[in-house]
């Protein structure tokens, strides 16, 4: 029995995740069209603009994209599994909660935020000036230090999507039983 653990925890064949791993990175895009008059939320911070990111829940394209990143870095379901755009239940939701679930799933895998990145596409409004507020509402979110989020923004130079926004995040995840390296 006890060599039959052993083996399990091995191989990671006991939870179909391979817990074994010391880092797990994760990927993460999204992408919304602009809509007039609604409010636009990136990141979990409302913008001022006169066109907000339509589709189901609020349309945060970033905190959507660090949803699947997260949850890819498990292994897990995705965001549009997890919270079905058909269901009505999630129309107009606080992206913060989506959020929340994947970081709860990373948890009970066992592993914590180490850093993340992201890079964002859309012509306007310039984040530049948001993007600090941006960084340290995100870090607030996964609990750790302002300086472990990146946050790139460009314009969608030659691929004719001046509508919409994209969003980029890469995520790296590190085994909470595992000791940190010295830095
Ligand atoms: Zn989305």
């Amino acid at each position: 029995m006890a060599k039959a653990k052993e083996k399990a925890k091995k191989t990671g064949k006991k939870s179909g995740l391979a817990t074994d791993l010391e880092l797990r990175i994760g990927f993460g895009w999204d992408s919304h069209a602009f809509k007039a008059g609604i409010p636009l939320l990136i990141g979990s911070v409302k913008l001022p603009y006169d066109k907000g990111l339509g589709g189901h829940s609020d349309g945060d394209v970033l905190l959507h994209a660090i949803t699947d990143a997260l949850l890819g870095a498990i292994a897990g379901p995705d965001i549009g599994t997890l919270f079905p755009p058909s269901d009505p239940q999630w129309k107009g939701a606080d992206s913060v909660v989506f959020l929340k679930e994947a970081l709860k799933r990373v948890t009970a895998a066992g592993y914590a935020v180490e850093n993340l990145d992201s890079t964002l596409i859309l012509n306007a409004p310039k984040i530049g000036p948001h993007a600090a507020t941006i960084r340290a509402r995100v870090a607030g979110l996964l609990a750790i230090s302002g300086n472990c989020v990146g946050l790139k923004a460009k314009t969608p130079e030659g691929l004719n999507n001046d509508n919409a926004a994209v969003a980029h995040v890469v995520v790296l995840l590190r085994k909470r039983s595992a000791k940190p390296r010295s830095r």
